[in-house]
């Protein structure tokens, strides 16, 4: 751990931190005060890992154990001086943490920079601004550090403008711990201003759970006091400095859960919900648990962080603990607070065990009873979290069988009811329309809105009043493949197998159906031996009322999405060939039944089967052979 670099070093920032630089100072000018929060948070998670190593190196702590943040200004300077006790830094973790950004995902980051303020103010924000916000009030930044058991020699001294390079060099540092100058610049001096840093540590940092202390204000000004004032300097704490969790609710303002959040999420947002909940008897533990209104860029990487902050009493352990919530929930944030898990608990430690899983189990409920609860009392809010994390949840069908009825109730769809293109029915909304004799869900799948609301499937529905949900979401497939029912009701496919109303079919159309059959039937025949290569069958049906005809797939067939998805993660999948279902009633049917000629039948044949895959949003096998078909007929119109 020894750094025996003592020279001083001047470096360049990582491309992305100049980069981030430049953008934050223009991006966070209306909001200058957060870099106080940013700050203080650093020093808080400082005390925090000093904490959890001192449970192996005691003697870093019997020194000093009063961990704190001490906040000076010196309105004369113009600067404000942030001094913690905690780890502290060695030169490479200086170099490392402070020249670049480590955290996953910061070139698609910056790349993902629109050059518009606005949004770029609100990618920041997802992003975590920390440290580097400290040049929107300053134009200089001084960092003395020395690491926990490094001696007094070690300290380093690191310096920026923040235009593209610091300096490293080392020096003397007394006391273990970090401080920060900040030399304000001129437009920014409001803020070597004790009442207003006050104030902001009042909004910022309630809830960190250390002291945030500042000089007790000078007494009335005596001749020549300035000396013993400085000498005898007194501090009081600011801050309520307890662990918020640990704290009553009912004392908890939605402010300092709102700050608590920012702090650990790292998030510039404040959370959709929370919840807070402390658990008494065989097992003992406080969890503090958050709904983000963002999604984060890393949702949908296997390796992108997720998980829970771990403490055991009262102790930081570690951040991402993932072993508490399942992986449909990785979009959750918060804190769990064990009396029952040892103190040098280890990430293997954390993989299984009776305490682990049910704790799991119950956080996992929680998380639920939160979304369930937002979505009854905030549907605004939750439509929020369903257009972030909605296809998340929808894991969570397949995933956990236990709360299966839970995450159903949580889901949100289209459907030919709501009639735009938002998610907003539920199911139970849609059990609560269902006609009467209706005893199916309905449903059908296309690659967006617009083709499932214009499906020539639909005509029978809409003619019945019968509400179909519209699932156009690319996991939508593979969802209904793991959903058979809800409250006892069975999901169907419109498109897939035979059109089955069940009760709401009625005596006359029965009698209709039967009628159908037997007239089409010389027509369905002739139109099966010209198509025999291209589908499974050729049927009457009564499905369409404007439409001349459809495709409609077996009822375990995969959909076009699914096929995809499975295509490109390498698996064969046999072909195979849709029923084509045409309505004859319809005047074009007409026309072909009477076309004595078997070219032009044939002709008119392909160009119908064509048009029902193009209508349901397919692609056709040869393009070419259907224009050049549709063409010779425009030709016979002129
Ligand atoms: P984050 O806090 O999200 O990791 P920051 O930009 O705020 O990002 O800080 C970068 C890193 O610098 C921190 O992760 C930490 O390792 C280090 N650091 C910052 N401030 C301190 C401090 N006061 N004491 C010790 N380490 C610090
Ligand atoms: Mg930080």
């Amino acid at each position: 751990m020894t750094d025996t670099n003592t020279q001083k070093e001047t470096l360049g920032f990582q491309t992305e931190v100049s980069k981030l630089l430049h953008l934050m100072i223009h991006s966070l000018y209306s909001n200058p005060e957060i870099f106080l929060r940013e700050l203080i948070s650093n020093a808080s998670d400082a005390a925090d890992k000093l904490r959890f190593e001192a449970l192996t190196h005691p003697e870093w702590l019997s020194e000093d154990s009063e961990l704190k943040i001490w906040l000076d200004v010196d309105k004369e300077a113009k600067t404000i001086t942030l001094r913690d006790n905690g780890i502290g830094m060695s030169r490479q973790e200086v170099i490392d943490n402070l020249g670049t950004i480590a955290r996953s995902g910061t070139s698609e980051f910056v790349g993902n920079l629109t050059g518009d303020q606005k949004k770029d103010a609100q990618l920041i924000g997802q992003f975590g601004v920390g440290f580097y916000s400290s040049f929107v009030v300053a134009q200089k930044v001084e960092v003395f550090t020395r690491r926990a058991g490094a001696p007094a020699s070690e300290g380093v001294k690191w310096e920026s403008e923040g235009e593209g390079a610091f300096s490293v060099e080392a020096t003397d540092k007394a006391e273990r711990g970090t401080t920060i100058v900040l030399h304000l610049r001129p437009t920014q001096e409001e803020f070597a201003d004790e009442w207003r840093l006050k104030t902001i540590i009042h909004k910022y940092a309630e809830h960190i759970a250390i002291p945030v202390c500042m000089p007790v204000a000078a007494e009335p000004a005596d001749d020549d006091e300035s000396v013993v004032a400085e000498q005898g300097k007194t501090y009081e704490t600011i801050n309520k400095a307890a662990a918020l969790w640990t704290r009553p609710r009912n004392d908890i303002s939605d402010e300092e859960y709102q700050g608590f959040y920012k702090h650990i999420a790292h998030d510039y947002d404040n959370p959709l919900a929370w919840n807070h909940n402390k658990v008494e008897g065989k097992l003992e533990y406080t969890s503090l648990l958050f709904a983000p209104k963002r999604a984060p860029q890393d949702l949908y990487q296997r390796e992108g962080v997720r998980g829970l902050k771990l403490y055991v009493q009262r102790v930081f352990i570690m951040d991402d603990a993932e072993q508490f919530l399942p992986m449909y929930l990785r979009f959750i944030k918060g804190i769990v607070d064990s009396n029952d898990l040892p103190l040098n608990v280890s990430r293997e430690l954390l993989q299984s065990g009776k305490i682990i899983d049910s704790m799991k189990t119950a956080l996992t409920r929680r998380s639920l009873d939160m979304l369930t609860t937002m979505a009854e009392t905030k549907p605004e809010d939750y439509a929020i979290c369903w257009s972030q994390f909605g296809s998340v949840l929808k894991e969570g069908v397949a995933e956990d069988q236990a709360n299966q009825d839970k995450v159903l109730k949580l889901l949100r769809f289209t459907s030919t009811h709501s009639g735009d293109a938002v998610e907003s029915v539920t199911l139970a909304d849609y059990v609560g329309r269902m006609k009467e004799g209706q005893d199916k869900i309905y449903y059908l799948t296309a690659e967006n809105f617009n083709a499932a609301s214009q499906s020539p499937h639909l005509e029978v529905f809409r003619k019945k009043g019968v509400e179909v949900l519209l699932l156009t979401d690319r996991l939508d497939e593979w969802l209904m493949t793991h959903l058979t029912e809800f409250e006892g009701k069975k999901f169907q496919h419109i498109a897939k197998g035979d059109l089955d109303l069940g009760e709401l079919n009625t005596e006359e159309d029965k009698k209709a159906e039967e009628q159908l059959q037997e007239s089409s039937q010389p027509l369905v025949e002739r139109l099966q031996k010209v198509l025999v290569d291209k589908v499974q069958a050729v049927k009457a049906t009564q499905r369409l009322t404007d439409s001349p005809a459809c495709l409609v797939r077996n009822q375990y067939d995969l959909g076009a999405a699914l096929r995809q998805m499975l295509e490109a993660s390498g698996q064969k999948l046999p072909e195979t060939k849709p029923t084509l279902e045409v309505n004859p009633h319809h005047p074009l049917m007409n026309r072909l039944s009477q076309t004595a000629d078997d070219g032009r039948f044939e002709s008119l044949a392909l160009i119908v089967l064509d048009q029902a895959t193009l209508a349901e949003g397919g692609a056709l096998a040869d393009p070419a052979a259907y224009v050049k078909r549709l063409n010779s007929l425009l030709m016979e119109l002129a």
